[in-house]
């Protein structure tokens, strides 16, 4: 049975994280180890990180990862952006190392006022001056396929494989897939030939091993809409039969996948979200009776 987690709060310390992901039912878990709507972060002290670790210990979580703030943006032509980009990265990795994460997940970043080419090589760069300063540890970094909005980069797995392919040391880069992402972006995976194609240019142009996580998140805008909206599962655009596709996939089966959608409680029935969208999951791996 694959793995399978949330995103979840780490408001009031990292280590609560821990307590929400167990009681709803994770397998793994996502956060963010600062806000991620602000550059600037209080390092984590000796005592946050020990109870982050005994907490871990404590439960039968895996797979740890976080989600680096959404102020970076490594394809900036702005000097001042584009360094300041490289700052937070450094800074959310070392977070990562300390705290044993596996993996830390970056979009890539807009162009903006340069072009496509302009923007995978500032990636490039940016990702290899950061890991440059970070002494390696546990935390990979992953570059997250994007929806497409504006001139974000990371829609295509081409322009992945180009920004994989540019850094040296590539064994600390990684990519997360995420679903709504790819389906926005135009990758028909809400079919089994579109999957099936989506899969097939994965295998063909990206590193064995190179896909490390999965963002599991179904679509409230049309296939090719470029934006970015996530629906519960199997109650969007790419519905159910396309997740037992992902999850069942010999590539993606083994990765740790994370829900990403919204928190709350269903009105009727007055269930957890998290709770529902992980059963559903884990039903599409269910054996037919
Ligand atoms: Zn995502």
């Amino acid at each position: 049975m694959p793995l399978f987690g949330s995103h979840v709060s780490a408001a009031g310390g990292v280590s609560k994280a821990v307590a929400r992901a167990v009681e709803v039912g994770c397998d793994c878990l996502q956060i963010f180890t600062k806000n991620n709507n602000r550059w600037a972060a209080k390092p984590l002290s000796e005592k946050d990180i020990a109870a982050w670790r005994s907490a871990m210990d404590e439960s039968t979580l895996s797979n740890p990862i976080a989600h680096a703030s959404y102020l970076i943006n490594l394809a900036s032509p702005k000097d001042d952006l584009f360094q300041k980009s490289i700052d937070a990265l450094v800074v959310e990795l070392e977070r990562g190392n300390q705290l044993e994460l596996e993996g830390l997940v970056v979009h890539p970043g807009a162009f903006t006022t340069s072009d496509e080419a302009d923007g995978l090589d500032r990636v490039i760069a940016g990702v290899t001056e950061a890991l440059a300063r970070v002494e390696p540890g546990s935390c990979r970094l992953l570059l997250e396929n994007t929806a497409g909005q504006g001139s974000c980069l990371g829609h295509t797995i081409e322009q992945l494989a180009t920004m994989i392919g540019g850094i040296s040391d590539n064994k600390r880069v990684g990519v997360c897939l995420d679903t709504c992402h790819a389906f926005a972006a135009g990758y028909a995976i809400h079919t089994d030939d579109g999957f099936a194609e989506m899969m097939k240019e994965i295998r063909g142009k990206l590193p064995k091993g190179c896909i490390a996580a999965l963002h599991l998140n179904d679509s409230k805008k049309p296939l090719g809409s470029r934006v970015d909206r996530h629906e519960h599962i199997g109650r969007g655009e790419i519905g159910l039969d396309a997740f037992r596709n992902v999850i069942s996939d010999p590539l993606l089966s083994t990765l740790p996948g994370y829900l990403e959608t919204e928190k709350g409680t269903d009105e009727e029935t007055g269930e957890d979200w998290d709770k529902i969208n992980l059963r559903t999951l884990r039903g599409l791996l269910a054996p037919e009776i």
